[in-house]
C-alpha cells in the first residue's frame, strides 16, 4: 500500500473561540492510500489539547510507510493491524482508517454505509455550532444559521447569560450547549436549572475531564441529558461515565477512526447510553467519514465543514438540517483535481 501525506490549513469563516481557545486557521493534515488501481482519502484535525499537531500527524504516518498491512480488503485486519503500530496520535489513526475504509468501500463498489449495513435513511439531523462571540457577532451568525433546526451553542467563558439571552431573543429553536469544561460544579448546578427553563436540549461536558462525582451531583437537579465529550475520548473511557453521563459524543479524531468508533456505538448502546457522532473543524471529507456512522446514533454535530472558507472536498450534504448521504463507493467523497499536485 502507498501512503501519502501532507499538511494544509484551513480557514474559518468566523473566529472560533470555545472555552479551550480561539482560533482563524486550523492546520489539518491528509493522507492518500494507493493500491491494486483504487485510491482511499483521509483527514487528520489534530488538536493542541491532545498534544496532536499536523507535524505529528506527517511524523506518524511516516512510520506506517514501510509495513505489510496485506489485502486492503480486510479492512477489519489492516485498520487493528495500524492500530498497533503508533503510540497516541489518535488523528493520524483517524485519517488512515477512514482512507482504508474508503478504499475498501470503493474496491467493493459500495458506499461506507452499505459495506457495513447501515441505513443511509436514518441519517439525523445536525446541529449547527455558534462559537462563543460578542453579541452583535451571534446575532449575525444565528441569522446565517436560518436553514439548520438546532443550535449547539458554546459557553463556558463568563459571558453564558449574555449569549443565551441574545440568541433566545431571536429565535425559539432547539438549542444544545457545550460548556468545554468551563464551569466548576455549583456554577453548573445552577446553570443547568436554568437552561432546561429556556428549551435546552442537553449539555455537553460541564466540567473538567476528570470530575466524575461533580456530574453526578449535576444530574440529581438536571431533567436534560449531560453528555461527554471531553471525557469521552475511545470506548475503554465509556464504561467510567456511566451511572454519571447520560450519553457520549463521539469524534473521529479523539477515537483514531470508523473501527474505533464502531467499539463505542457498540459500548454505549450496550450501556444504554445516548450517543451524539460529532467533529473537529474538519473538511467533508472527515465529515462524510462521520456521518455515515450516524444512523447509528442520537444526534449528530457534523457541521466542521460549514465553518471553513476552503473545503477542498464534496461529500456529505445537509438538507434542512437533515445529513445527505449520495450513493458513491467508499466515503463517497471526491477531491479538487489539484489538491495532491
Ligand atoms: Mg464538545
Amino acid at each position: 500500500m502507498k501512503i501519502y501525506s501532507k499538511k494544509f490549513d484551513l480557514n474559518l469563516v468566523h473566529s472560533f473561540q470555545t472555552a479551550h481557545g480561539a482560533d482563524d486557521i486550523r492546520h489539518n493534515a491528509y493522507v492518500k492510500i494507493e493500491e491494486d488501481g483504487f485510491e482511499g482519502f483521509g483527514e487528520a484535525a489534530p488538536l493542541y489539547y491532545y498534544n496532536e499537531y499536523a507535524h505529528t500527524v506527517i511524523e506518524a504516518v511516516e512510520k506506517y510507510k514501510n509495513i505489510n498491512f496485506g489485502d486492503f480488503r480486510n479492512f477489519r485486519d489492516v485498520t487493528e493491524k495500524m492500530w498497533m503500530h503508533v503510540e497516541g496520535e489518535y488523528a493520524a489513526k483517524a485519517a488512515l482508517d477512514m482512507a482504508v475504509y474508503d478504499m475498501a468501500g470503493k474496491a467493493s463498489n459500495l458506499p461506507l454505509y452499505k459495506l457495513a449495513g447501515i441505513n443511509p435513511e436514518n441519517t439525523p439531523v445536525t446541529s449547527y455550532t455558534i462559537g462563543i462571540d460578542t453579541p452583535e457577532v451571534i446575532e449575525r451568525k444565528v441569522l446565517e444559521a436560518v436553514e439548520y433546526p438546532i443550535l449547539k451553542v458554546k459557553l463556558g467563558a463568563g459571558n453564558d447569560e449574555d449569549i443565551m439571552k441574545c440568541i433566545r431573543k431571536l429565535t425559539d429553536k432547539t438549542i444544545r450547549v457545550d460548556a468545554n469544561c468551563g464551569w466548576t460544579v455549583d456554577e453548573a448546578v445552577r446553570k443547568v436549572q436554568w437552561l432546561q427553563d429556556i428549551n435546552v436540549e442537553f449539555i455537553e461536558q460541564p466540567l473538567p475531564v476528570d470530575n466524575i462525582e461533580g456530574i453526578k451531583k449535576i444530574r440529581e437537579v438536571s431533567k436534560i441529558p449531560i453528555i461527554a465529550d471531553e471525557s469521552s475520548k475511545r470506548a475503554c473511557d465509556i464504561p467510567g461515565l456511566f451511572g454519571a453521563y447520560d450519553g457520549i459524543n463521539i469524534k473521529l479524531m479523539k477515537c483514531g477512526g470508523i473501527t474505533e468508533a464502531l467499539k463505542m456505538i457498540a459500548m454505549a448502546r450496550t450501556l444504554n447510553m445516548k450517543i451524539m457522532i460529532g467533529c473537529m473543524v474538519e473538511t467533508s471529507l472527515a465529515v462524510s467519514a462521520a456521518a455515515h456512522l450516524t444512523p447509528l446514533v442520537d444526534y449528530a454535530d457534523l457541521d466542521g465543514n460549514l465553518l471553513i472558507k476552503n473545503d477542498q472536498f464534496t461529500g456529505v450534504k445537509v438538507k434542512n438540517g437533515k445529513l445527505i448521504l449520495n450513493d458513491k463507493p467508499g466515503l463517497g467523497v471526491t477531491c479538487n483535481e489539484d489538491f495532491w499536485n
